[in-house]
């Protein structure tokens, strides 16, 4: 949409308020709301001062005047306001009319910008999976009172105390279904519908909705996919409309990767691949998979950088609570085709040459999306400029249940980060594949890192429930 469709839009769909929005480091949006009457040609050019003071990881008090520059491709109406609303996703400069450095959409687009500069594509392709749990506040309530939010046993899942209309105190249906169950384990079709609905709405293409593995509650909705900055935007729009439909069936979602120990966590597998025009680079018929060698090159890059990659791709300290074995979360530094207890997957059903991907599945959504996104597109270009071979590396290929194998078996193979700590450590010691093309710079990894250490701390100093059931009677 150019600035002019924008301003159409304002008058002819009667709108009263424009929602001036921008990411943090954390991948969390924020808002300044201004009249409708207010916002002229002259909004897209001077843009919307807003304090970066307030914001984790942004400027200090001291420099805290910043500036939203609105970005008219990213117009959409908010299905949720009572007065008509448009939103629009602005990128965030300095009062000098800088791009301001530590903007993660700037970050994503310096990385765009580096792949045409270094004439490998001319567009990389992403589309997310990002899973999310429904809880309805009665089981949310009881989960988390019920042994330190635990679905240790189905029989623990059984017997949560969950109300039902009607009042039904006999047999219940279970709460565990399994992968893709129908109704009446599947309870929440029609919530994951009108997602989908508003979705479309907005501007997404959704491919497909359903129910995940996971105690009941678990979904994921795949929208098509798209170049890396219009994807981390969608993937905004995705987050806020999941999280208020929710709201609005008197549920709360949450993309928490790992909400329920004893259960499946949440992820975000990440599909990639790079094309020059309409051709797909990632195929090549007769290879593993149909790999092209490039393809092979940019998986080499992201395993090689794997456990500094992961700093950005899963920046929480309870992401590594889901990358534990046994729940179809990735463990191990492998790529495989099928193989789902790999870090890499190559899908091979359905797959023709221009669908032809890599799914990197390490990453759950509480990665900042432009961070994570650009971050795994310089890893995987720096294994293709440096022409690193992931099966010479012993990354793979490797088509069996790795959950299976042997410790003797295994013991070549490499693993994830162990916790926060560990992946800032490791981002710290290999971070030169980020700065290239000035993409990220020292001083925001330093930044990133200097907040993630923060969070790590606070969450180790403090008295974990399951402590008591260990040490109370001592
Ligand atoms: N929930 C799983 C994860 O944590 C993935 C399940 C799937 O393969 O879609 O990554
Ligand atoms: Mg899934
Ligand atoms: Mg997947």
């Amino acid at each position: 949409m150019s600035v002019q469709d924008v301003l159409k839009t304002i008058k002819e769909k009667n709108i009263e308020w424009v929602d001036f929005r921008f990411v943090d480091l954390s991948g969390r949006a924020h808002h300044i709301t201004l009249p409708a009457r207010e916002v002229d040609e002259e909004t897209f050019v001077n843009g919307v001062a807003f304090d970066g003071s307030s914001i984790p990881g942004f400027r200090g008090i001291e420099e805290s005047d910043m500036v939203m520059m609105p970005d008219p491709e990213s117009v959409f109406i908010d299905p949720f306001t009572a007065h008509p609303t448009l939103n629009i996703m602005s990128d965030i400069y300095t009062p000098d009319g800088e791009r301001y450095e530590r903007d993660p959409r700037s970050i994503a687009a310096k990385a765009e910008a580096y792949l045409q500069q270094t004439g490998i594509g001319t567009a990389a392709f992403f589309a997310p999976e990002s899973e999310f749990f429904i809880f309805d506040d009665v089981r949310y309530e009881s989960t988390m009172n019920s042994s330190f939010f635990s679905v240790d046993s189905e029989e623990a899942a059984w017997n949560t105390n969950r109300k039902e209309e009607g009042g039904n105190l006999a047999f219940k249906v279970r709460v565990k279904g399994g992968y893709v169950p129908v109704a009446p384990v599947d309870s929440q079709q029609d919530i994951r519908s009108e997602m989908c609905r508003l979705l479309e709405e907005a501007g997404l293409r959704v491919e497909r909705h359903h129910h995940e593995v996971a105690t009941a509650g678990q979904a994921e909705i795949n929208f098509r996919f798209d170049t890396l900055l219009k994807t981390a935007d969608n993937l905004m729009v995705y987050k806020y409309i999941v999280h208020n439909t929710a709201r609005q069936f008197g549920k709360v979602a949450t993309f928490m990767p790992k909400p329920l120990f004893g259960d499946n966590g949440s992820g975000m597998h990440v599909h990639q691949s790079i094309f020059n025009g309409d051709e797909p680079l990632f195929y090549e018929k007769g290879g593993y998979a149909n790999l092209s060698e490039m393809a092979l090159n940019y998986i080499g890059g992201i395993l090689y950088h794997a456990p500094a990659l992961i700093a950005l791709t899963n920046p929480s300290t309870n992401s590594f609570k889901r990358l534990v074995p046994g729940y179809e979360a990735p463990v191990n530094l492998v790529f495989s085709k099928g193989n789902r207890s790999a870090a890499i997957r190559i899908p091979v059903a359905a797959v023709t040459p221009k669908g032809c991907r890599i799914e990197f599945r390490t990453p759950d959504s509480t990665a900042n999306p432009y961070l994570a996104f650009a971050a795994m597109l310089m890893a995987g270009l720096d294994g293709i400029k440096k022409k690193i071979n992931p099966v010479e590396l012993g990354y793979g290929p490797l088509d069996k249940n790795i959950y299976e194998m042997s410790d003797e078996e295994k013991s070549n193979i490499r693993s994830v980060p162990g916790s926060l700590d560990e992946a800032l450590d490791a981002l710290q010691a290999d971070y030169e594949f980020l700065t290239e093309g000035g993409v990220f710079t020292k001083e925001f990894i330093d930044n990133f890192v200097a907040l993630k250490r923060g969070e790590a701390k606070a969450v180790s100093m403090r008295v974990h429930p399951h402590e008591y059931g260990l040490y109370f009677d001592c």
